[in-house]
């Protein structure tokens, strides 16, 4: 039988600025997305018609039809190579579901991958890249992987050079949050605020702890404008976010837009002892441990005789 796997990291923004809303409803973005060693599998097995199952962390909150970005993907590929190929994908869920990780975009980047393989179209990474950004704002970092900085709606991607590697906890909470929500919310806040909204721009000092790999430098420049809104909606994440810094992680920020926190950590060891402490605190679902930067997608089993 044909089929193909694939392995695929989930992302947590160092930097999230958000722009004012603009008249299309998007907000300028200035994302540094950042992949780390928590990874979905999408098997990807020739068929004819087009099909998902999921299974793994919190499957029963996935969509197992055509609203499944993984099946997008799929369908958006078919459609550009102009030929009515079938597929039927297993995904193996491990990255938290609307935990501001990117699970469904790792997976439609995943599926692109998987079917461009399966089905033998030998597509260049720059035509996955363009259908990628038509399959939603964060697909192209997750077909790139690694550490990259991310404008206009975070899909347009300049490659970062990361002098090392980092060691993260992530602590996942029960139920998710919905993005658009999260944004929703943020506008609210702006707007009660009445304090005008500047054009995001890259953090330098950021980007310079990350050329150099200097950790402490990191910690203390990761910033993320949705944390407001995801902590108003979910105000138990201030308790672990604190929870975190008071066990000594060198920074503790929302993911994206909420609820997984994540803590950067001095070393594995310390995210070790870092994630034992926060699950005996009993302030997260789950805690994970991971690395980062890690490369996108993975074909980790291929055709036989490819
Ligand atoms: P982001 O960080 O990009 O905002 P997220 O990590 O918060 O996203 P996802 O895990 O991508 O959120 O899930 C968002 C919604 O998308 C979920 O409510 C889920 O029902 C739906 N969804 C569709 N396809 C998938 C998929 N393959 N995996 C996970 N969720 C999916």
């Amino acid at each position: 039988m044909n089929s193909v796997t694939v392995r695929v990291p989930a992302k947590v923004n160092l930097q999230l600025a958000v722009g004012p809303l603009r008249d299309d409803g998007y907000h300028d973005l200035v994302n540094v997305f950042h992949a780390v060693s928590i990874f979905d599998e999408v098997t990807a097995v020739a068929e004819t018609g087009m099909s998902v199952r999921v299974e793994g962390e919190s499957a029963d909150q996935v969509p197992e039809d055509g609203d499944n970005l993984a099946i997008q993907a799929a369908v958006a590929l078919a459609r550009h190579a102009g030929r009515s190929y079938g597929v039927s994908l297993a995904i193996r869920k491990a990255i938290p579901v609307a935990g501001g990780m990117a699970g469904g975009s790792a997976d439609a980047a995943a599926a692109l991958v998987a079917c461009n393989e399966l089905w033998g179209l030998g597509l260049p990474l720059e035509d996955l890249m363009e259908i990628a950004s038509d399959l939603g704002s964060d697909v192209p970092f997750a077909l790139l992987g690694g550490t990259a900085v991310g404008t206009g709606r975070g899909e347009r991607l300049a490659p970062l050079e990361v002098g090392g590697t980092f060691h993260w906890v992530f602590a996942l909470a029960d139920g998710g949050l919905s993005t658009a929500k999260v944004y929703g919310e943020c506008d609210r806040i702006r707007q009660e605020g009445g304090e005008p909204v500047g054009h995001p721009r890259a953090a330098e000092p950021l980007l310079a702890a990350l050329r150099v790999g200097d950790a402490r430098a990191l910690g203390a420049e990761l910033t993320n404008d949705l944390q407001p809104a995801a902590l108003s909606l979910r105000g138990s994440l201030a308790r672990t976010l604190q929870a975190g810094r008071a066990h000594g992680a060198l920074g503790a920020i929302v993911s994206g837009s909420g609820p997984t926190c994540a803590f950067l950590a001095e070393s594995e060891a310390h995210a070790e002892t870092l994630a034992a402490a926060l699950k005996t605190e009993n302030v997260a679902r789950d805690v994970l441990t991971a690395h980062g930067p890690v490369p996108g997608p993975t074909v980790v089993q291929g055709p036989p005789g490819r």
